[in-house]
């Protein structure tokens, strides 16, 4: 059994539950949605009191399963206005697993800006003014001094504090580097409550209870033996997801100069070849890391400069497409930087990168000034009007420069990822209750599945249901994606998924688990979101995807309306 924390700001209390019965089988993502649902008045102002912050663990934290660590943090957004749940690696899962918790439930607001401490012994708010306006680096610097060098850090930058609608909630490693629950703006759910950290000391704490220690070795032993087999495990290694750079390119849907093509002739420059070249030619870095304990694929890297100094640990895909290739950077080093400084201040670097386009293409940055850019998102903590533009995400920056291409659904930008040649995650770009979003379902081609057409506008809707449930289901376990993207291509490894679900909650699960579990979870945020105020107009593409031809391909997103209309009908 795990226990909640149930955390009152406004009246200063925390009081531990056990989990209720119904709630025992889920965590993540599932958890996270299923509280918000129930508890979050649907029209409640995002960053209001009545909103609520759910920080959960997966289902096998703390357990023996591979990738099994990762941390869901959910409520309503302030970025989308419907609901929204974002994960990341780092140690605060284990941490709460440690400490015998599968959540904390956040609610009120604090009177000044405060720190939660929660160690075995019980959890406190202690008052924190001096971390006013701190970068999440110098915070978290100043918390390990202290209360520990070994406690896990959950923080915002000053980005969560100003109310901007990209911030992002960070989260640190056992090896003090920061990784980002980054989208939909839960930075700012956090700054609304005057919430700056929590601090997990998880020394003394009873840790979790498995039902089937056995069965739960078997199924990890195999899950682990499954995943490594697959052929992009290795790419991930050596490349980290950079490796995508190629591999979109060569497909064409390669985030490139505001979304207007699909290819980039510097793509090299980028590319994931070139960041291992780059950080294996330099002292101090690493082009293999792991973002949490329990990793067996190891995508990151700790990134430094020519002198040895860490930038960055590390850069993925998704930054790479949206600073560099979205905005002409050729420059990996630059991309670095931005990436650190988005950490600093607490911003998501999708949105960012995004807006940066955006701004690019509006004419209010030059193209391929990733400097510029730079400078001009530093001065955010300054009060600068056009940094806090882009600290807003992509979809305010292109209403307040009045640009016509802006890659938004729901107000949340677009993946690197271009959704008129990777139909089916332009359907999850579109459809999901996540807003544009390639993490709640990306449909990307496979070796193992040759007769599926990612540019076939036939079929992308079932497909894109089938994926939302599925992510739906691995957030709910705490599985980091890139580990679960095997089980797609080897079926029987999900089975071994529900498996290892059902060895650590002791419960009788069906073999389609997964499914059910994900379907059940996309329904209720999708009734979330109608309550909220969304229609099937909401469930739109913006209107460049169907208008303009992306170039080389030619593509057009031309799944019907009706399609997507029917999905989650049935
Ligand atoms: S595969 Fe990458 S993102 Fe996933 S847990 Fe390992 S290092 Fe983190």
């Amino acid at each position: 059994m795990s226990d909640f924390l149930y955390v009152d700001l406004t009246g200063g209390t925390a009081a531990r539950e056990q989990l209720p019965p119904d709630l025992e089988h889920l965590g993540g993502h599932g958890l996270t949605s299923n509280i918000v649902c129930a508890e979050v008045p649907a029209q409640a102002d995002p960053l209001g009191p009545d909103n609520v912050l759910v920080y959960a663990a997966g289902v096998f934290a703390g357990t023996s399963v591979p990738n099994g660590g990762r941390l869901s943090v959910g409520g309503k957004s302030p970025l989308t206005g419907g609901i929204k749940e974002a994960n990341s690696g780092g140690s605060a899962a284990r941490t709460l697993a440690d400490l015998g918790l599968r959540a904390l439930k956040v609610t009120g607001r604090a009177d000044e800006l405060s720190v939660l401490m929660v160690k075995a012994d019980g959890a406190r708010i202690v008052p924190a003014p001096e971390l006013a306006g701190l970068g999440s680096f110098d915070t978290a610097d100043r918390l390990w001094k202290q209360y520990g060098d070994n406690v896990s850090l959950i923080c915002i930058g000053p980005a969560g504090e100003l109310g901007a609608r990209a911030s992002a909630v960070l989260v640190t490693t056992t090896d003090h580097y920061m990784r980002a629950a980054a989208r939909g703006g839960l930075g700012a759910v956090m700054g609304s409550k005057n919430l700056k950290a929590i601090v997990l000391d998880g020394a003394g704490g009873p840790g979790i209870q498995v039902a089937d220690k056995a069965a739960l070795k078997e199924a990890s032993k195999a899950l682990a033996t499954g995943i490594l087999s697959h052929p992009a495990m290795a790419a991930l290694e050596a490349l980290g997801s950079a490796f995508l750079v190629g591999v979109t390119q060569s497909m064409g849907c390669l985030a490139t100069k505001n979304f207007s093509a699909g290819t980039w002739d510097k793509f090299q420059e980028i590319s994931g070849e070139h960041m291992a070249e780059l950080i294996s030619s330099r002292p101090g870095g690493a082009t293999k890391h792991s973002c949490m304990k329990g990793c067996i694929i190891n995508c990151s890297q700790v990134y430094t400069d020519a002198s040895g100094e860490v930038v960055t640990s590390g850069v993925e895909f998704e930054t790479i497409g949206l600073m560099g290739s979205n905005c002409h950077v050729d420059d990996l080093d630059t991309i670095a930087r931005l990436d650190h400084l988005c950490d600093d201040l607490g911003l998501d670097t999708m949105d960012i990168g995004a807006a940066m386009g955006v701004a690019m293409e509006s004419g209010l940055l030059e193209w391929g000034d990733g400097q510029a850019a730079f400078d001009m998102l530093a001065k955010l903590t300054s009060g600068d009007a056009d940094a806090r533009m882009l600290a807003d995400g992509c979809a305010i920056t292109g209403a307040r420069l009045g640009v016509a291409r802006v890659p938004a659904v729901k107000g949340q930008s677009f993946a690197a990822y271009d959704p008129r040649v990777l139909k089916g995650t332009g359907t999850t770009y579109i459809t999901s209750p996540q807003g544009a979003d390639h993490t709640a379902g990306n449909a990307l081609p496979s070796p193992a599945n040759p007769d599926y057409d990612p540019s076939s506008a036939q079929g992308q809707a079932q497909i894109s249901e089938f994926l939302q449930c599925y992510f739906a289901a691995i957030d709910s376990l705490g599985m980091c994606l890139f580990a679960t993207l095997p089980a797609l291509d080897m079926p029987e490894l999900q089975g071994e998924f529900v498996k290892a679900a059902a060895a650590v909650t002791g419960q009788d699960l069906p073999d389609d688990y997964l499914i059910r579990l994900g379907d059940q979870v996309v329904r209720c945020e999708r009734d979330f979101n109608r309550r909220a105020g969304f229609t099937e107009l909401d469930d739109r593409p913006p209107a460049f995807v169907v208008e303009e031809a992306l170039p080389p391909s030619g593509n057009r997103y031309d799944v019907a309306e009706a399609d997507l209309d029917a999905m989650f009908s049935a």
